[in-house]
């Protein structure tokens, strides 16, 4: 435990205070399962072939690894979650995890749907955000040639000003129902129209406090640098700066591509230089933090660490409204559940969709759990402590 806070990631007991013994077995069973690296990977196929030939598997994943990742498949299934979270005071941010199918009809039900998420959250304490993806509203072939600054056809300008017409019904009523919304970053050759979006719905709407935020991969080495401008940019211009800050999710992509067409690689050459980065971030916004609501996406301890530590040291609140900490929906209780406990403002993803349609995201979380050289996964040697710690403490 960090000096200055009196926060531990290590106690097992706060962070499954909310799963019975029952409940943690499955979730141990669940772990054990994904930390074969085979397994997921056979698996994983087979589950996705079988969805695609209708075999009745849908059970099966629902009663599993959905049921730990995911609130539902709409957002009146995923009251449960939302509920579970809000007796430890933890936010539900409804991610409505759905890929479009590219064409205008879905990116308006996306819209639509989008905007109900909102509804969900409007007056409701325990949804403190909401969150949406660009690409869920506009196609993201013509994101990529608006930021190659190709000339678009007539159909295609019209097309990318009724995406915007959507990013702003979505942003404009979050300002009407105050409830502030991320903009999630994708990858980096679409981001930079994605940002120019976000800083156009941030100045009018962060008069008065931020309502959006844009996201800041860190593990991409010029994002300190556009954190900076854009915090210069929004003080002359007189509006609030959001930032959710992340290390970014599409590295090996982002890897590939850069090698395959022979650009710069615009991701840092080292997991400890992403850390630093990131790091660095987190004091910058706080050092700045007169203009800056920010949130720490993050699963990493000794960012969070470092987070609390900074907060002591500028005399901030945990319970300041400009700082805020945001996990994964079944993942990193530990983080989550004590950072609650200690009155930290904490928010996590609840993702939620058709199960055919968040597959994908499922399966992103099941490789993350598998182990890595031969050493179990974080998550799963939690589960054994609070299963250890429970036993010890039923044969004192
Ligand atoms: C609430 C929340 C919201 C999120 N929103 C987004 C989003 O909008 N967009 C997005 O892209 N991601 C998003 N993510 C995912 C995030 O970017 C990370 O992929 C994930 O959280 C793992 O990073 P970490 O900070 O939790 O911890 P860690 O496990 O400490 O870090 C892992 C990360 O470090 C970086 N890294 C690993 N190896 C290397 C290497 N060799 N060189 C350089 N960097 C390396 C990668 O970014 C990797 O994901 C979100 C995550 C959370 C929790």
């Amino acid at each position: 435990m960090n000096i200055g806070t009196k926060v531990s990631f290590d106690d097992t007991a706060i962070a499954f205070e909310s799963k019975s013994d029952a409940e943690l077995y499955k979730m141990y069973l669940l772990f054990k399962m994904m930390n074969s690296n085979a397994l997921v990977k056979i698996g994983g196929t087979l589950l996705n072939t079988a969805l695609n030939l209708h075999l009745p598997v849908k059970f099966i994943i629902k009663q599993t690894v959905f049921n730990h990742f995911c609130g539902g498949e709409t957002i009146e299934e995923s009251e449960r979650a939302i509920r579970e979270l809000s007796r430890y005071h933890i936010g539900a941010i409804l991610d409505y995890s759905v890929e479009g199918e590219g064409d205008e009809k879905s990116f308006d039900a996306t819209r639509d749907e989008l905007l109900r998420t909102v509804e969900k959250a409007r007056g409701h304490a325990l949804i403190p955000f909401s969150v949406f993806k660009v690409t869920g509203l506009i196609d993201i072939n013509l994101l990529e040639k608006v930021q190659a600054r190709q000339e678009l056809t007539a159909d295609e300008r019209a097309a990318f000003e009724r995406g915007r017409g959507r990013v702003n019904a979505i942003c404009r009523r979050c300002h009407e129902a105050g409830v502030p919304v991320f903009v999630d970053a994708e990858e980096s050759w679409i981001q930079e129209t994605i940002d120019h979006l976000a800083y156009e719905m941030m100045a009018l709407y962060n008069r008065e406090r931020a309502i959006v935020y844009n996201t800041y991969q860190m593990y991409r080495h010029d994002r300190l640098d556009v954190i900076k401008r854009d915090y210069a940019t929004a003080v002359q211009e007189g509006y609030y700066l959001g930032a959710k800050l992340v290390r970014g999710a599409y590295m090996e992509k982002e890897r590939k591509r850069a090698q395959a067409m022979g650009y710069p690689d615009p991701i840092n050459p080292t997991k400890e230089a992403s850390d630093k980065l990131f790091d660095d971030a987190l004091r910058f916004c706080i050092g700045h933090i007169n203009h800056i609501y920010f949130c720490a996406g993050t699963h990493n301890e000794q960012s969070s660490y470092l987070l609390l530590d900074l907060m002591t040291e500028h005399n901030i609140a945990p319970n300041d409204r400009r700082v805020y900490f945001s996990q994964l929906y079944g993942m990193s209780d530990n983080l989550s559940y004590n950072l609650a406990k200690a009155g930290y403002n904490v928010a996590k993803y609840v993702p939620y969709g058709p199960v055919e349609a968040v597959m994908p995201y499922l399966l992103r979380r099941a490789n993350e759990n598998t182990a890595i050289a031969g050493q179990s996964s974080r998550e799963f040697n939690l589960i054994k402590s609070e299963m250890d710690r429970r036993r010890a403490v039923r044969h004192r």
